[in-house]
């Protein structure tokens, strides 16, 4: 089943003194329970292609289309995660997870059993009553996530989710991010710059041209046997190969 459809998508910004062509006939398909990645330099265009998939811009061309219908709003099968979590300071973790269910006016009660479930099985589950002062840059991260989990979206974009860290919580943060995701069954799409990031954590890697962007190469990531986690892709001897190979195109970009 189609998640997602771009047909020949183009993209203008308008202001009062120039137009900026953000987006050229950007063209693909992301398919039900795949994670796809999005690598290209600053600036091309990966978060307004995010912006389509929302539903918080649409296209000046082409067609964007969620679930075979033409995105035409916002929709709440999406769910996004950005680089900063966005959770306010003086709620506790647990009133921040309810927020989305509320503005939505959903069964609060029902998301409170889901966001403490989702807590607990995720390694917060003793943190729901601190505030996000008290906890680490990582840990806000998961947080974030779950935030978008408990409003039960069908989908996820995230965008460039764990910039903001160090390389150490990088590392484990996408990981775990990644185990979340699968365990989830949710189909993905991740911006990031970070093409080893990319590789690590999708089945397939999306890599744009400078701006305009557009899609000018699409590369299948698979493993011999069962799909190894981030952490473990980054051992495989394959890994490199696919990241020189995508290095090569993204170069002679920047
Ligand atoms: P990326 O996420 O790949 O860094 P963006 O999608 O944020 O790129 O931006 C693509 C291009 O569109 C950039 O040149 C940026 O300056 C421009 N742009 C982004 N947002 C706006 C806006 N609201 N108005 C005008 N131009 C914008
Ligand atoms: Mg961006």
């Amino acid at each position: 089943m189609k998640v997602i459809e771009f047909k020949e998508v183009s993209f203008r910004y308008f202001s009062p003194s120039k137009e900026t062509e953000a987006l050229k006939n950007v063209h693909f398909q992301v398919t039900e329970g795949e994670m796809v990645s999005i690598v290209g330099p600053s600036g091309c265009g990966k978060s307004t292609l995010l912006s389509l998939i929302s539903g918080m811009a649409f296209p000046s061309q082409g067609e964007v289309k969620l679930f075979n219908n033409k995105v035409k709003e916002p929709s709440h099968r999406v769910g996004y995660m950005l680089q900063h979590d966005h959770l306010f300071p003086w709620r506790d973790i647990l009133s921040n997870l309810l927020l989305g269910a509320q503005i939505r006016k959903m069964d609060v009660n029902e998301a409170k059993k889901r966001a403490l479930y989702l807590l607990e099985k995720y390694g917060l589950g003793d943190f729901a009553h601190f505030t996000p002062g008290q906890l680490s840059g990582g840990m806000k991260q998961r947080v974030a996530l779950i935030r978008t989990l408990v409003v039960q979206p069908d989908m996820l974009i995230l965008d460039e989710p764990f910039s903001a860290l160090d390389y150490q919580t990088r590392l484990r943060l996408s990981d775990e991010i990644w185990h979340i995701i699968r365990d989830q069954k949710k189909t993905a799409v991740i911006v990031t710059h970070d093409l080893s990031e990319a590789i690590a954590m999708s089945d397939r890697v999306l890599v744009m041209s400078k701006r305009p962007g557009t899609i000018k190469s699409e590369h299948l990531i698979h493993f011999a046997g069962k799909r190894p986690s981030p952490l473990q892709v980054r051992q495989q001897s394959d890994y490199q190969e696919y990241f020189n190979d995508i290095w090569k195109e993204l170069d002679g970009d920047e």
